[in-house]
C-alpha cells in the first residue's frame, strides 16, 4: 500500500487543504506610518506588522490562494490602563475589518478579542489596586471590544484573554446589540506557554510585570483544559481553540471528542520560529517539516489550523 505515490495518495487518511487554514495578520498603527507599510518582526522571519492597506493586500493574496480566513490582531500606538483603544470605532482592527470585508467579501474575517495589546501594563484584563487582574470587571470591556468588531463586520470574534465567563458575556452583548449572526471562536484551552515569545514582540504585548499563569492554563493540566472547553460551549462558543498546537495534540483530540464542535489549532509564533530557525541553519527542510506539522494537527482532530505558514502551505499545495 506504500509502494507508489498513487497508492499512498489513495489511502491517505488526512488531507491538507488551504480551505482549512487561517492566516494571522498583525495590523499596526506604527507600520501605517512607514513608507512600505511594514515593520518586520525579528523573531518571526517572513512575518511583518502591517498597515491597513497592506493587510488588505495580504487578505486578497490569502483568498487567491484559497485560504479560508484571516485572524486579525491590532497593535495600537497609544495604550492605557483599561485598554480603551480596543473598542474605538476607528481602531486599527475595526478599520481593517471594514476594508477587508469590502475588498475580499468571501474571506472569513476573525478578530482577536483581548486587552493585552491595548493596556499599558500588557495584561489581558484590567487590574485591581493590588495589581491582580480583575476577572469580572474585564468581562464588560471584552464584550465592548467584541461588539465593536462585529459592528465593523467581523464574521467571528475570538476571545483570547482566558477570563472566566467571557464567552457568555460576549454572546449576551452581541445578541443585545443585534449581532446574532456573529460567531464566537473561543480560545478555550490556552496554555501559559513559552511558545508565545515571538508573538509578544509582534503584538507588543509583553506583560510589564509578572506573567499570565494566573489566568492561562497550566501545561500540565489536560482535564482542566477539557472542562474549560465545555464551559465555553455552555456559554455559547461556536468553535473552540487549542493553543499552542504542536505540544498539545492530545488535547486537540480530546476536546474534539468532548465538544463535537469545530476545533481550531493555533500553530503559534514559537512553533513557526523554531522551524524557520532550523531551516535557516540547514537542519530541517522547511516545506517537509511544515507539511508534517500541519498534517499532524489535522490528524489529531483540528478542523482548522491557524498558522503563520498558511500562505506558504497553500502555495506548496498548489504546486
Ligand atoms: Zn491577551
Amino acid at each position: 500500500m506504500r509502494r507508489t505515490a498513487s497508492l499512498r495518495g489513495l489511502v491517505r487518511e488526512t488531507q491538507l487543504a488551504p480551505g482549512r487554514l487561517v492566516e494571522p495578520i498583525f495590523v499596526s498603527e506604527a507600520a501605517g506610518a512607514t513608507a512600505a507599510g511594514r515593520e518586520p518582526v525579528a523573531a518571526m522571519p517572513g512575518v511583518d506588522r502591517v498597515s491597513v492597506a497592506v493587510a488588505v493586500e495580504q487578505a486578497r493574496t490569502a483568498a487567491d490562494l484559497g485560504i479560508a480566513g484571516v485572524l486579525l490582531f491590532g497593535v495600537p500606538t497609544d495604550k492605557d490602563a483599561e485598554g480603551s483603544g480596543a473598542w474605538e470605532p476607528d481602531g486599527v482592527v475595526q478599520l481593517t475589518v471594514g476594508a477587508i470585508k469590502q475588498a475580499v467579501p468571501e474571506l472569513v474575517v476573525m478578530t482577536d478579542v483581548c486587552l493585552c495589546e491595548y493596556t499599558d501594563h500588557g495584561h489581558c484584563g484590567v487590574l485591581r489596586s493590588d495589581g491582580v487582574v480583575d476577572n469580572d470587571a474585564t468581562l464588560e470591556l471584552l464584550a465592548r471590544v467584541a461588539s465593536s468588531h462585529a459592528r465593523a463586520g467581523a464574521d467571528l470574534v475570538a476571545p483570547s484573554d482566558m477570563m472566566d465567563g467571557r464567552v457568555g458575556a460576549i454572546r449576551a452583548e452581541l445578541d443585545s446589540d443585534g449581532y446574532t449572526d456573529v460567531g464566537i471562536l473561543a480560545y478555550s484551552a490556552k496554555f501559559a506557554s513559552a511558545f508565545y515569545g515571538p508573538f509578544r514582540e509582534a503584538a507588543g504585548s509583553t506583560p510589564a510585570f509578572g506573567d499570565r499563569r494566573s489566568y492561562q492554563l497550566d501545561p500540565a493540566n489536560g482535564q482542566e483544559a477539557i472542562r474549560e472547553a465545555l464551559l465555553d460551549v455552555q456559554e455559547g462558543a461556536d468553535m473552540v481553540m487549542v493553543k499552542p498546537a504542536l505540544a498539545y495534540g492530545d488535547l486537540i483530540h480530546a476536546i474534539k471528542d468532548a465538544t463535537g464542535l469545530p476545533v481550531a489549532a493555533y500553530n503559534v509564533s514559537g512553533e513557526y520560529a523554531m522551524v524557520k530557525a532550523a531551516a535557516a541553519a540547514g537542519y530541517l527542510d522547511e516545506r517537509q517539516a511544515v507539511t508534517e506539522i500541519l498534517t499532524s494537527l489535522h490528524r489529531a482532530g483540528a478542523d482548522l489550523v491557524i498558522s503563520y505558514h498558511a500562505a506558504d502551505a497553500a502555495r506548496w499545495l498548489a504546486q
